[in-house]
Order: C-alpha cells, then structure tokens, then sequence
C-alpha cells in the first residue's frame, strides 16, 4: 500500500510502498477515505516532539476516516463496511489513576496514532477495535477527518462546562480548531463571540453561527469581550501568547479561559487579576471515548461539517510546506 512515511525528523516525507499492516484478533483494518493534516503533524515531522520517544520510521495522522475492510475475531461491534474513524488515542490502560478517573486521554500509557504507532497517512490503517469509532450517517468521510481531532479539542471542553444556552462563549483564532468551535458553541445554544485578526474572517465567522465578532487588530480582544459582558468561557485556539494575555480581561465573572492550542512560549499573568472574579485558566486535551461518541453525533445532528480543503496523499509535502507558511485556510484533509 501507499503511504507517507517520516524517515527522519525535519526532512520531507518519503511517498512510498509499504506492507499492509497485520490485523490482530482485537483490531479492524481500514480504507482510509480522508486524513486531516492537524498541526501536530508539523510537530512531529520537523522533529519538535523528537524526545517524546516517536519510533521512526512512522507513518503519521491522526484525524483517520475510513471504511473496515477486515475485523479480528474478538471484533464485536464493527464490521466490514462499516464507515470509521480512528483518532489520536490509541490505547489507554484502563488502570492508572487518570483512566480510572475517567480521563483516560491522560492515561501516561496511551498510544498515539501517527506518534507511537503508524497513522493514516497511508491507504490502510490498523486500530483497535476499542478505539475506533463509528462514523454516524450524515456526516461525509472525507470533511468528517478533522473531527477526529480539531472537533473533540473543541466539542470536550464545551460538553464539559454543562449548559451554555444563553451564556456567552468566546472563540479566539477561527482556523482548524476554532471554525469547529464556533458551529459547535452556536448549535449548543451559547451566544457566540469570535474573536479574529483582520478583517478576512469576519464574514466567514458570522456565517460559521457567531453573533458578534470581534477584530483583535483593531482593539485587545479581552478589552471588547469586558465591554461586552464578558464570556462565561474563552476557548483559546490560536497558537499565540499574546492572544492569551489579551484574553484573560475578557473573562466575565467566574468565567474559564480554557487553552487548546500548544503554546509553547511564556506568556504573563497578573494572578490578582484571576482572583477577582474567581476566573479560572484551565487546559483540555482532546477527550474521552465518550466525548467522541458524543461529539460524532452533535455533529452529524446538527450537520456541522468541517471546512476542508482535499488534497491527494502523494502532495503531503506540499500541503505540510504550505502549513508552514500558513497558507492552509482552515482545515487540509488527504485523500488516497
Ligand atoms: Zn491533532
Ligand atoms: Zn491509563
């Protein structure tokens, strides 16, 4: 089968032949049908993440949607045919304190497609059963890819802060992630705030469910969210310290400013200015089998679809440059 394999970090992909891989008696093969090109990939391929221990040579992607083509005799719940998707998580170990508590995505044993054990980046991808989810009727495989990461990232952190009906959710950074977390917001009932850099996105925003939009060039974001009321909750999507320090004033009373971008820069905090206000700064990694269920059927119930542009798997060196240089709009997704 064909795949794109990273050989060594910080050098372009090898497009190449490779042996199908061996289906065990818990796993399912799979046709991949489209594979988003999420900005860890970029991460792992340029060799930032080198001492998380990824054995090369290693075929990424994480965002897998596809058809089963074989099931292992221990399969229950899937068949051929069925439509699927396989996201980052791979394995938890259903011990440790973090799955026992219900976090499995902190599970420190976890597997990671494309990181640990080959992604989808490739014709066929192998997965455990456990771990594979079912993609619900209505929801396309190929714009589908993207919820298997940039839509849990969104969907968990939204699922968890309980009812947002009525209650103001503020988006900042509307690319892969933050175009999901707006549509999602919006169908959840949340009065949504988009907040942008330059004008571009301000139609594509509103299109997107938000209801009002703010230009972060113009004026600090949070500086206009406080004018607003301030937001119950700020998901932080864009890679920017910045834009995380300008957020925290926008905060309304016991608001949360949630981070689900990989900022690896220090960025300042006045700790009093938390303490007023009871505002809460949190994290949340992707979520749990539940939430991805959860957050598959949202989607494919309120026909919220990620905007991809397609690309064929052979040209992923193309679109990985282009990433780079962020020319990708919002979402890339490969096709075989
Ligand atoms: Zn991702
Ligand atoms: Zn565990």
């Amino acid at each position: 089968m064909k795949a794109a394999v990273c050989e060594a970090f910080g050098k372009p992909l090898v497009i190449k032949d490779v042996p199908e891989p061996s289906v065990g008696p818990d796993d399912v093969l799979i046709r991949m049908k489209g594979c988003g090109v999420c900005h860890s990939d970029l991460h792992l391929v340029d060799g930032d993440w080198a001492d998380w221990g990824t054995p090369l040579p290693i075929i990424p992607g994480h965002e897998v949607t596809g058809v089963v083509e074989k099931a292992g005799d221990q399969v229950t719940g899937l068949k051929p045919g069925d439509p699927v998707g396989v996201p980052w998580m791979q394995y938890a170990c259903g011990q440790c304190p973090a799955c026992r508590a219900g976090a499995e995505m902190l599970c420190p044993a976890q597997k990671s497609t494309g990181v640990t054990v080959h992604g989808g980046y490739a014709e066929r991808v192998k997965a455990p059963a456990a771990f594979t989810h079912r993609i619900p009727e209505g929801l396309d495989l190929v714009t589908a890819a993207p919820l298997l990461c940039a839509g849990i990232t969104v969907y968990s952190p939204l699922r968890r802060a309980g009812n947002l009906a009525g209650k103001t959710v503020a988006v900042a950074g509307i690319g892969g992630l933050g175009h999901l977390g707006v549509r999602i917001a919006a169908a959840m009932g949340a009065h949504v705030v988009a907040i942008i850099r330059g004008e571009e996105k301000d139609a594509l925003a509103r299109e997107l469910g938000a209801h009002e939009v703010i230009d972060s060039r113009k004026e600090k974001a949070g500086k206009q969210l406080a004018r607003k009321g301030g937001a119950d909750l700020i998901l932080l999507t864009g890679i920017s310290a910045k834009l995380f320090e300008e957020c925290i004033p926008g905060l309304g009373p016991n608001g949360t400013l949630v981070v689900l971008a990989a900022i690896a820069e220090p960025a300042k905090v006045i700790p009093a200015a938390l303490l007023t206000g009871q505002k809460r700064i949190a994290g949340s990694l992707i979520g749990t089998r539940d939430d991805m269920d959860a957050m598959l059927r949202f989607a494919a119930d309120h026909g919220i679809a990620p905007i991809v542009e397609r690309h064929p798997l052979g040209t992923v060196n193309d679109v990985l440059e282009r990433m780079r240089q962020g020319k990708i709009r919002l979402r890339a997704v490969l096709t075989p």
